[in-house]
């Protein structure tokens, strides 16, 4: 099938899907090519697409995706390594500032590939993209595993975090061992009448405490679907430790025990990576640009998450579209060179994913702290909550929340004296004592 086309996308899912369709719809011969046999069947299969996708311009055709449970809140759970809990809270959304809905990656993929098929995409899976042709400084195509080579005026590169196609292309690097975090996670059934009777009907669970270690950077967590829920947990490649000891130990507790163990089956363990800070900045992400010559990248490849949450689907789709935007123009003006791709940047500036990726407190405090420390601050606090609500607090927690706070005193002491005067005057009109 090799031959000529107007764009070639790499990766069937997100952000690749997306960018297709939208290509196609532009009248543009399209080829999404997928290394896997159906979409979505090498991603984590599962997570919460947040609401902000529904209301983004552009993809008003997600009222039709297959969507598992509208979540409207969020179960915040303290436990010990042996699963005593000694605190949770419940948060829960008003009216319509829902959370999101549960999706499936592999019912979720499989219906936007078939999107753009619908309009006008060829779809070619069991195909690996290794390497990008170069044709004086200009990217003019890729190559796949078998050697054969497809020709195009844009390559659009939607192939997850690892990007082998945006590093081939020069655009970046690999993402350091402190920016990823490996993710391990188990696909239970269950029925709905145990759903609601664990009150996960339509909120999900994450845990915190001595469950798991401060240096891995993570949680536990429950996402509930239709008729089954996950249980994962990630850990930061730089802690050289693996998720499984934790979800095991998480099996093995009397919170696993007395909630799930006799009323649940499992069907499936999964494996994944998720690049953490990536959207922060580009020196962190290890990414200078999300464009070259011939060439665009959308999704986690370009790291578009959610800083706060890490969230990538919606910014997988809406970077994936504007991709797909970016090329048609491209063509059609005759200029698919870095200039003539630049217009790229300028849309996803104007959309809210920009905002979440961006939010200048968290970059300013990452920059200022480091992201792997402020996510073992955070493991440490909670660690330290539980050891004292069980009354066994060791002195080498209290050393490591001192510790862990001094370089924050780094960002917040400049902070505090840059805004102090303002928090004093906005009081002193608040009370009336001046106006
Ligand atoms: C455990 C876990 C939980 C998560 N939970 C959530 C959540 O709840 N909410 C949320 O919004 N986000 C979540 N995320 C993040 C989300 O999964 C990603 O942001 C999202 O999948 C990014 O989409 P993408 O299209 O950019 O890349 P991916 O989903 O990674 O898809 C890349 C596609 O490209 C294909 N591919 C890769 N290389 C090649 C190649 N060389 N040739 C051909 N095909 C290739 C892959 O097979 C895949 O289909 C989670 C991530 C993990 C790991």
């Amino acid at each position: 099938m090799s031959g000529e086309y107007d764009v070639v996308v790499v990766g069937s899912a997100f952000a690749g899907a997306v960018a297709a369709k939208t290509a196609a719809e532009k009248g543009l011969r399209v080829l999404l090519l997928e290394r896997s046999t159906e979409p979505g069947e090498k991603i984590v299969s599962g997570g919460i697409l947040t609401h902000d996708a529904f209301n983004e311009p552009g993809l008003e055709f997600l009222k039709d995706a297959p969507l598992e449970r509208e979540l409207r809140g969020v179960r915040w759970i303290m436990a010990d390594e042996h699963g005593e809990v000694p605190l949770d809270f419940t948060f829960r959304s008003t009216d319509d500032s829902r959370v999101g809905y549960t999706i499936y990656c592999y019912d979720f993929c499989k219906w936007l590939t078939q999107l753009a098929v619908d309009a006008g995409a060829q779809f070619r899976n069991n195909t690996t993209a290794v390497d990008v042709i170069k044709q004086d400084g200009a990217i003019k195509g890729v190559v796949t595993e078998h050697g054969e080579k497809i020709n195009s005026q844009v390559v659009i590169a939607a192939d997850g975090a690892k990007s082998l196609i945006g590093i081939r292309a020069g655009i970046r690097r690999k993402y350091p061992p402190e920016n990823i975090e490996n993710c391990v996670v188990l696909d239970f059934t269950i029925s709905e009448s145990d759903i609601r009777r664990l009150d996960l009907a339509d909120t999900f669970e994450v845990y915190f405490g001595t469950l798991t270690p401060a240096d891995i950077g993570s949680y536990v967590w429950i996402f509930p679907y239709k008729q089954s829920f996950h249980l994962g947990v990630g850990a930061l490649v730089s802690s050289r430790k693996n998720p499984t000891i934790f979800l095991q130990r998480f099996l093995k507790s009397k919170l696993w025990k007395d909630r799930f163990e006799d009323i649940t089956k499992l069907r499936a363990w999964m494996w994944n990576t998720v690049p953490l800070w990536s959207a922060l900045d580009r020196e962190k992400r290890m990414l200078e640009k999300t464009h070259g010559n011939g060439i665009l990248i959308a999704g986690d490849a370009a790291g578009f998450l959610d800083s706060f949450t890490c969230a990538g689907f919606y910014g997988a789709m809406v970077s994936g579209m504007l991709a797909g935007e970016t090329a048609a123009e491209a063509i059609s003006k005759g200029d698919t060179t870095e200039e003539g791709l630049s217009t790229y940047e300028e849309k996803y500036k104007n959309r809210l994913i920009w905002r979440l990726m961006q939010r200048p407190w968290r970059r300013d405090l990452i920059a200022a702290i480091g992201g792997q420390k402020i996510i073992q601050l955070s493991s440490n606090i909670s660690n330290y909550i539980v050891r004292r609500a069980f009354d066994q607090p060791k002195p080498s927690d209290l050393m490591f929340l001192l510790t862990g706070l001094l370089p924050a005193l780094r960002y917040i002491g400049p902070f505090l004296n840059r805004k102090l005067p303002i928090l004093f005057d906005e009081l002193m009109l608040l009370t009336g004592v001046t106006k």
